[in-house]
């Protein structure tokens, strides 16, 4: 449906570069040009508009489609500050946008806007059942807000992204570093009943828990992270890498089956001291990404996990598509860490929300190497956003 020419015909015929009064992001006018386009050029297309000339600046995504066009929905963004767009407004502001196909021509007919038409090449024919996606520097922004942007602004696009997968009936699972009453808890705000915690260690799924450390787990001798540091690992680590590592307080304590730091250090340099001792049999030490938390001499400092038993974020997200029955095609996660890309051995897709890779070399070099990864425009939230719409939009 529609070929190159067509889609080159209905830009032409709809760009207006030249501007036209101040066009509001949920104008019925976007909305409808863009179904034009899109009934022109098919379906597999992700689209931009960008309003030249007036303040805003605003992606269109297909969002879904129905068997012949009609009804067809559009979801958009603002993204006032992220493409060109001379005089774009101070902060981030979003709008999502909804509209019928039928309404397309007339309202085409009052167009101030210049649509791009973009591939979307990571497009599988298959529909989406689950997102999987990291905390901290990814669906949360600044200081663990997760209606806040990178920069702290308010953002509504965590809420969009979790509309956006209301509606299309896909799972959201978290996969975070944090312990279980803090990813139960916002588990349950965001309507889900699934989630990964402690660096993959255990999951749950509907209230039923599965241990993921092998045979870590907790008995009558005590959690697996008590008898870690009972061992006096955590001390010998200190002894040889502080002042580049210390405990990730408060967020040390509580633990149940992994350890929790912070720091800068050499993930090999640390396993291999790891070992060397007969305490560090099975355990493995990991980088869950940069923190916002500012250390003497260290220019971004990282978290970092001791886990138990081979647990991994990758691991976990396994053993949870295979509970649920997902198959990879149908599942993509979201992270802003190298622990995080371990999913990305599990899902179809793995994207790489773009602060994770803007301070961090080792993860710029390991998502090169990957196909099914891409590193998305926004960054935390916002990315997140972007990776459920444009999937939903290339299926
Ligand atoms: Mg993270």
């Amino acid at each position: 449906m529609g070929g190159l020419s067509d889609r080159e015909d209905a830009l032409e015929e709809l760009s207006h570069p030249q501007g036209g009064p101040d066009l509001p992001a949920h104008s019925p006018v976007l909305a409808g040009v863009a179904a034009k386009l899109v009934r022109r050029a098919g379906r597999d297309h992700e689209l931009v508009a960008v309003a030249e000339g007036a303040l805003h600046t605003v992606d269109l995504h297909l969002h879904r489609a129905g068997e012949n066009d009609e009804p067809l929905i559009l979801g958009g963004v603002e993204m006032g500050r992220r493409r060109r767009a001379p005089g774009a407004v101070g902060a981030l502001h979003h709008e999502q946008l909804w509209g019928p196909l039928d309404e397309a021509d007339h309202l085409a007919r009052e167009g101030v806007v210049k649509l791009v038409c973009h591939r979307a090449e990571y497009g599988t024919g298959v529909a989406l059942r689950c997102l999987y996606t990291d905390l901290d520097g990814t669906l949360l922004g600044r200081f663990g807000n997760l209606f806040g942007d990178a920069e702290g602004n308010f953002s509504r696009s965590p809420a969009l992204m979790l509309e956006a997968c209301h509606r299309a009936g896909v799972e959201v699972v978290i996969m975070s570093g944090r312990r279980e009453a803090q990813v139960n808890s916002d588990s349950r705000l965001i309507g889900q009943t699934s989630y990964i915690y402690e660096a993959g260690c255990a999951m749950v799924i509907d209230r039923e828990r599965t241990y993921l450390t092998g045979e870590w787990v907790p008995d009558s001798s005590g959690a697996p992270a008590d008898r870690i540091v009972a061992s006096g690992l955590p001390d010998r680590l200190f002894e040889s890498f502080r002042p580049r590592l210390e405990w990730h307080a408060p967020w040390h304590e509580g633990r149940e089956l992994s350890l929790l730091f912070r720091g800068r250090v050499d993930v090999d340099e640390v396993n291999a001291l790891i070992a060397e001792r007969e305490d560090g049999t099975g355990l493995r030490f990991l980088d869950n990404g940069a923190i916002n938390r500012r250390m003497p001499g260290i220019d971004v400092p990282h978290a970092y996990h001791l886990v138990p038993g081979g647990a991994s974020k990758g691991r976990a997200v396994g053993a949870h598509m295979r509970a649920r029955g997902y198959l990879p095609e149908e599942c993509i996660a979201a992270g802003d860490s190298i622990e995080d890309l371990g999913a990305a051995d599990y899902v179809g897709r793995f994207f790489c929300v773009a602060n994770g890779p803007e301070n961090d070399e080792p993860l710029r070099e390991a998502v090169a190497g990957l196909s099914n990864v891409t590193v998305t425009e926004g960054r935390m939230g916002d990315g997140v956003y972007e990776a459920v719409v444009t999937t939903l939009a290339a299926r």
